[in-house]
């Protein structure tokens, strides 16, 4: 079921969210709908809070072969090199920043039985997993970004390169 996302300015995306204590149906149904919901607005990685939901639960599928990534619980545990590049997200409808993130990323997190395991992503993957696992302690890319990005063609074009 696609959720309702919500966007800059409502109160609780800038909560601390709290771990999720349970492994149950009812995380598995917020899993469901965060993937609907995430693929709906065809974005790239979706946090908890975005959906209202204050728990360290985060969808991503940057279109690798990972495919649908569930991460509950998650902490970033190594990070090495730098990236900058263009960032947006689906609470920020409409706009773009430069945000400077690791390009390479480790995160220890639990799957939704529990258990915990460890995954490695670079590029946009590892941007996706710095992004998402931010909006789990209320920060948004807005906060972190060198400067906005217009819906101008050609800055577009060299941000991206
Ligand atoms: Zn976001």
């Amino acid at each position: 079921m696609v959720r309702k996302i919500l966007e800059l300015g409502d109160e609780n995306l800038r909560k601390t969210c709290k771990p999720m204590p349970k492994f149950d149906l009812r995380l598995w149904l917020l899993l469901r709908d965060m993937a609907d919901t995430m693929y709906d607005a065809e974005g790239v990685g979706l946090a908890a809070p975005q959906v209202g939901i204050l728990r360290r639960v985060v969808v991503i599928d940057v279109g690798d072969e990972h495919g649908l990534i569930e991460l509950v619980n998650p902490q970033i545990i190594a990070t090495e090199g730098e990236q900058a590049g263009s960032e947006g997200c689906l609470s920020v409808p409409g706009r773009r920043g430069y945000v400077v993130r690791p390009n390479k990323v480790t995160v220890r997190a639990q799957d939704r039985k529990g258990k915990w395991f460890e995954i490695t992503g670079e590029g946009l993957l590892a941007r996706a997993f710095c992004h998402e696992i931010d909006h789990l302690d209320g920060i948004i890319y807005v906060d972190k970004m060198d400067h906005e990005i217009f819906d101008d063609d050609q800055e577009k074009t060299q941000e991206e390169k």
